[in-house]
């Protein structure tokens, strides 16, 4: 089976870990973008995601979920050792570092 496209990293991203292909369950995608289907925000870990970074409504979550797919991201992302490390650098990966720092510092002023 020849190496799917969508795991070819660009040449700006040398390879962390060519041995992910697939889900690993990382919990990176869960966490760091905007879900607007669930009203998540940038940066936090989805309210469904359980221990062990599964989640806790698989059977009925939805379609953004149902549709994600790995990519050559998750070699970048799962291999690192903590759910936030991973969601620091999938936000890196796609410029997002700001915004979700803006996100954060807002919240802390409203809490
Ligand atoms: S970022 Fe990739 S490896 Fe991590 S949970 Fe999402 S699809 Fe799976
Ligand atoms: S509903 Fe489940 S699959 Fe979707 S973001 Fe939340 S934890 Fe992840």
């Amino acid at each position: 089976m020849s190496w799917p496209q969508r795991f070819i990293a660009p040449p700006e991203f040398a390879p962390r870990s060519p041995v992910v292909a697939g889900c690993t369950a990382c919990g990176a995608c869960c966490s760091a973008p905007d879900i607007h289907a669930l009203q998540k925000p940038l940066g936090v870990p989805c309210a469904h995601l359980g221990s062990g970074c599964l989640c806790a409504v698989y059977a009925t979550r939805p379609a953004v979920c149902r549709n994600y797919q790995p990519d050559w991201v998750c070699g970048e992302v799962a291999p690192l050792p903590t759910l936030e490390a991973r969601i620091q650098r999938f936000l890196e990966i796609y410029g997002l570092e700001a915004e979700a720092g803006a996100l954060e510092r807002r919240s802390d002023t409203a809490g």
